[in-house]
């Protein structure tokens, strides 16, 4: 197989790095919406509700890219890393460039 192993782990733990400080900052702001909703009106009270909302839904998206991260890391441990978790097809390296947390090839990810 031609995937640089220790490019993609550098590539994973990059990723990793970058959306656990995404999450660190995100909780930050979440704390600036509560004090907001207390000192104005009903309006603000609603926009406020409404941004909690989808913050909560990137933390959602955030967590799920995690734990595809933590999983190809596994999968480098284990020497298995690289290949189609569906067809078992080996996933083209400029996939795995793009989205090193790929767990399928395009194909069966459906594009
Ligand atoms: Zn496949």
């Amino acid at each position: 197989m031609a995937i640089d192993l220790d490019k993609a782990r550098a590539a994973l733990l990059a990723r990793k790095q970058e959306l656990e400080a995404l999450s660190a900052m995100a909780e930050d702001a979440r704390d600036t919406v509560t004090l907001d909703q207390q000192s104005v009106g009903r309006l603000s009270r609603m926009d406020a509700l409404q941004q909690q909302a989808m913050a909560q839904a990137t933390e959602r998206q955030r967590a799920a890219e995690l734990q595809r991260i933590a999983k190809a890391l596994q999968l480098i441990d284990d020497d298995e890393y690289g290949w189609c978790e569906i067809c078992g097809e080996e996933i083209p390296e400029k996939r795995l460039e793009i989205d090193p947390s790929a767990a399928a090839c395009v194909r069966c990810a459906g594009g």
